[in-house]
């Protein structure tokens, strides 16, 4: 209870006193807010605190100490403002430093990407087949059984399904998918939708998959498929195109010989190899010292495969008395392992950026 004006001003004094030290150390919003709760709240403010006080006094006296205590309302309220604007703009100039931008600095130069060199080899697989007329089919990545093997003269029981460890898709009754194992199946999707005059010169790139998993194996790895049908096709055709394409891809030196193989498929099967373009046909590690790389298995289709996509079609398109033609596959891996002298086909699929960033594509 204030006895007088004079103790009431002496009150003010103190108190005003007391809010300057306050006000001093708070540096932030949350430190100003309990300042002002502390003095001016409307319950347990110092300077509510004062006003209940003043029921003791005189009228007179009581209104001059109203007309003070509201002055010391408005002043500590100003002073709060003004720290407030003070604080806010010393956070406004501390970020403006911070966030400063510099402009003599250089550029950051963004990340260029690079052709896979998977990518970039199928393409220059794709490039020498196009500039020889042959156009590019794209076969389904998930096939089925007949045009995965039995088309290919590949019945339930032939042994040569187990040359191709396969993946076979588990879906709900009884079905017949599975992950191709080789892009052979493209020869027989493109006959069947292309049961016109039978003129065919395709190559068949993609993924294929098979169980498989070591230093030259990959579960998933890629493959390109070539297809020539027509009228008077002979393995003279087959060994000019060839050898005609291993020497666009790796240069007319390096000779290219024929040796007696066996596909279910081709009859008869050959397989190409080139002479070894790391020691030039001395022998050395990546040719296993045989001066020769295997690059690729070919031959002259089987007239059972024609037969089976007529069989297929309902009526004799693709008449093995008519038209013969020759098939080859190759990995897009190897030839780019060959290429590039990679020795480990798991490095293709390890998404490493210290190995991919080596290749210029
Ligand atoms: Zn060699």
């Amino acid at each position: 209870m204030a006895d007088s004006l004079e103790d009431l001003k002496a009150r003010v004094r103190a108190l005003k006193a007391d809010f300057e030290a306050a006000l001093g150390p708070a540096g932030d919003a949350t430190g100003l807010q309990s300042v002002r709760d502390r003095f001016l709240g409307r319950k347990a403010g110092a300077v509510t605190a004062l006003l209940k006080s003043l029921g003791g006094l005189a009228d007179d006296a009581r209104r001059e100490a109203g007309r003070e205590l509201n002055e010391l309302k408005d002043d500590l309220e100003a002073k709060l403002e003004a720290a407030k604007t003070s604080l806010e703009a010393k956070a406004g100039a501390l970020r403006l430093e911070r966030e400063s931008l510099d402009v003599t600095l250089p550029g950051r130069v963004p990340a260029r990407g690079r052709r896979h060199p998977l990518v970039s080899t199928r393409e220059a697989l794709e490039d020498v087949f196009l500039s020889m007329g042959y156009e590019v089919y794209d076969g389904p990545e998930v096939e089925d059984d007949f045009h995965c093997f039995e088309a290919l003269n590949m019945p339930p029981d032939h042994p040569a399904r187990d040359m191709q460890d396969t993946f076979y898709v588990d879906v709900p009754g009884p079905s017949d998918l599975l992950l191709r194992t080789h892009t052979s199946s493209g020869q027989i999707r493109y006959m069947l939708e292309n049961a016109h005059p039978p003129e065919v010169r395709i190559i068949c790139p993609g993924k294929v998959y098979r169980r498989d998993n070591d230093i030259t194996h990959s579960p998933m790895f890629q493959q390109i498929e070539g297809l020539v049908v027509g009228r008077g096709i002979s393995v003279s055709d087959l060994k000019g195109t060839i050898e005609a394409f291993l020497h666009r891809l790796f240069g007319e030196k390096y000779p290219v010989r024929f040796r007696c193989s066996y596909f279910p498929y081709t009859e008869p099967s050959v397989e190409a190899d080139l002479s070894c373009i790391v020691c030039d046909g001395k022998g050395c590690r990546v040719c296993k010292q045989t001066g020769w790389i295997e690059i690729l298995g070919s031959g002259m289709v089987d007239p059972a495969v024609f037969e089976k996509v007529n069989e297929h079609l309902g009526r004799v398109v693709y008449d093995p008395e008519e038209v013969t033609g020759f098939a080859f596959g190759l990995g897009i891996d190897r030839v780019a392992m060959i290429r590039h002298g990679i020795d480990d086909i798991r490095l293709f699929y390890g998404g490493d950026l210290r190995f991919l960033e080596q290749f210029r594509g």
